[in-house]
């Protein structure tokens, strides 16, 4: 009998040892395989350059889904796109915007997503600026001169220079000047907006009402060349942002008197009522196949540019990491999904969607791993609060090598996500979701939903370190002997209440956007 014991742990000893050079291995593995044949490049190539920007309710955002099925198919990975709502569809054409008089030149400009076309070819139109009006009833009597006009609703900026380089060259006293100058051109303007009695949306609407030719505007982000482009509010005439050095320009021109004449071509397609999905793609588990881990990052964009680092990286993050996974790791214990959802920009709509529409799965989800915020490396990541997010998440971390975890700082239990991108549509039903939360890269100013998000600003080898790192903490949430646990720490008193603060809450989506 004490030697049956003996025997017994001795193999249990050699099985436990064998495991984890196993483990060692799979990683080894997993480490070489993203290094030495690295897909990142050419699927970061197909779906920027070749499919473009992927804003919801256009047939690009339709090719990226079926360029997804395809692409997985060719790894042999099921996946399928699932229809989870309906969307204005639309169609972005050529924008063309030339000045005319006083003198000649092409014009660095587009129209907003979902703007209307212009009625008939090309329209040629004097400029006019949103006057300083006394209030809503002054501006009631000047709208009539919007008629036949391009309308200018944004502010000048006293400067095209970005703060940094303000701060590098600037004297320090012209550098305090020109930071008062700006606090209070913002402020006049928005005064100035204020007292027409509209707001952002109904401004253009009124100026559309009064018979304007179109809508000027210029979204500066605050760096060289950068401007956010979303969506127009029109319904009949175009609504364009103008960069920041054609539009200053502009400006000045009609303020000198010198009626500048500009010939503006916006051609798009409204294309009624489209199906919108999620790609969702599938490794089923061999021991636990009822079990999940997700990979999740969303797959539209907005579309001044190509949507490179909002969210093409995180889409080939989790892209990279299921092919990887299915070569060195392809039956794993528990399945592994990847979840690349439609419409975040407008609301999380394809992952609330699909927490609503998979019960059955979301309630059996070991883990979620979100990657939206960039292409930086990984930074930070939180624990969501949950209380024993530390336990689970420090065990698959150490797994990782120290090259990638050295850069990360980690915050346990932390405070649970209520938006910003998917992963808060699980948090919101309990679900330990977590945001592989990425160093910033001048994220907020020169790509996020800006025209200059594009291939160029990818960092691939901080892409790649992320796609390691996922590979490796999807692996070992796979493999883990035990079901993570879902309890939630107690929140921070609110001040408000003098209660702890409320677990955020599942949040309606939108099912059928931008038709009305
Ligand atoms: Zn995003």
């Amino acid at each position: 009998m004490r030697y049956c014991v003996k025997l017994f742990l001795f193999l249990l000893l050699i099985s436990v040892s064998v495991n984890a050079q196993d483990k060692k291995q799979i990683i080894k593995d997993i480490f070489k395989e993203a290094t030495e044949n690295s897909q990142l490049e050419k699927l970061a190539y197909e779906i920027t350059d070749l499919i473009g920007p992927r804003l919801v309710g256009t047939p690009q955002m339709q090719k990226a889904h079926d360029w997804a099925v395809a692409t997985y198919k060719k790894w042999g990975i099921p996946a399928q796109n699932e229809q989870w709502g309906e969307w204005r569809g639309w169609e972005r054409g050529i924008t063309h915007i030339d000045l005319i008089s006083p003198r000649v030149v092409s014009l660095e400009g587009m129209q907003l997503a979902w703007s209307p076309a212009t009625k008939g070819g090309a329209i040629t139109g004097g400029l006019i600026i949103i006057p300083d009006m006394a209030n809503s009833t002054a501006f009631q009597t000047w709208l009539p001169q919007a008629q036949g006009k391009f309308v200018l609703i944004s502010m000048q900026q006293p400067t095209g220079r970005p703060d940094d380089n303000w701060k590098e060259y600037a004297t320090p006293e012209s550098y305090e000047k020109m930071n008062r100058e700006m606090e209070k051109a913002a402020k006049e303007w928005n005064e100035r907006l204020s007292k027409t009695g509209y707001d952002r949306q109904t401004l253009p609407q009124a100026l559309e009402k009064a018979g304007a030719a179109g809508i000027l505007m210029s979204n500066w982000s605050g760096g060289f060349g950068v401007n956010k482009i979303f969506s127009a509010y029109t319904k009949e005439i175009p609504t364009l942002d103008i960069s920041l050095e054609d539009y200053g320009m502009l400006y000045r021109m009609v303020e000198h008197g010198d009626n500048p004449q500009i010939k503006v071509l916006a051609e798009s397609k409204e294309l009624g009522k489209v199906p919108a999905f999620n790609t969702i793609a599938a490794m089923k588990g061999t021991e636990k196949p009822e079990e999940y881990v997700v990979l999740s990052a969303h797959f539209d964009s907005w579309d001044g540019g190509t949507g490179a680092t909002d969210n093409a990286t995180g889409t080939i993050v989790m892209m990279e990491a299921m092919r990887i996974l299915k070569e060195i790791y392809p039956n794993p214990k528990r399945t592994i999904i990847a979840g690349h959802w439609g419409s975040e920009e407008q609301g999380l709509n394809g992952s609330r969607a699909f927490v609503e529409d998979h019960p059955e799965i979301v309630e059996n989800i070991q883990a979620v791993f979100n990657q939206d915020n960039g292409t930086g490396r990984v930074v930070n990541l939180s624990g969501q609060g949950f209380l024993h997010a530390s336990q689970y998440l420090g065990k698959w971390l150490s797994a990782v090598p120290e090259d990638i975890t050295q850069h990360i700082e980690t915050n346990f239990p932390g405070i649970p996500g209520t938006g910003g991108s998917d992963y808060a549509s699980f948090v919101a039903v309990g679900v330990p979701a977590f945001s592989l939360s990425s160093l910033s890269w001048a994220y907020g100013t020169y790509t996020w939903h800006t025209n200059r998000d594009t291939y160029d600003k990818i960092v691939f080898d901080d892409v790649r370190s992320n796609a390691i790192l996922t590979a490796i903490l999807t692996y070992m949430a796979s493999e883990d002997p035990e079901r993570t646990s879902r309890e939630k720490t107690v929140l921070p008193v609110d001040p408000a209440t003098g209660e702890p603060r409320a677990w955020p809450s599942q949040r309606p989506l939108v099912r059928e956007g931008g038709l009305d």
